[in-house]
């Protein structure tokens, strides 16, 4: 599943060019915009008690542990807990769409689901 996604990626980006590098300033302006989405129930739990609940048991549940595709076979101490498919994506906050993820892992993972939305 991650294979196919990575590599049309990286044909998407090749075939933009140089406008890429004008795009992302303004995604992110409209992401600013839309922050306080909250209110609709989008994003529901998150930083509340349920959600701290949650994000322990995976912890637990992964033996504090990185999954991520990168650390497979690797040990890494996980800090974070992720959606394997991202929220925006359609993934929900049950516990076999998250994962126990190192702090780094995880931002990386973001940057890359973020260019991904972007288009
Ligand atoms: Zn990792």
């Amino acid at each position: 599943m991650a294979t196919c996604t990575g590599a049309s990626a990286t044909r998407a980006r090749a075939s933009m060019g140089r406008l890429t590098t004008l795009k992302p300033r303004v995604a992110t302006l409209g992401d600013r915009l839309q922050a306080p989405a909250e209110q609709n129930g989008y994003g529901q739990g998150r930083g509340g008690r349920p959600w701290r609940r949650l994000r322990a048991q995976v912890l637990k549940r992964d033996g504090f542990m990185c999954q991520c595709e990168q650390c497979q076979g690797r040990v890494l101490i996980a800090h974070e807990v992720d959606h394997i498919t991202p929220v925006f994506e359609g993934g929900t906050d049950d516990p076999s769409n998250l994962r126990a993820i190192n702090r780094d892992c995880h931002s990386l993972k973001t940057q890359a689901e973020a260019k991904r939305a972007r288009g």
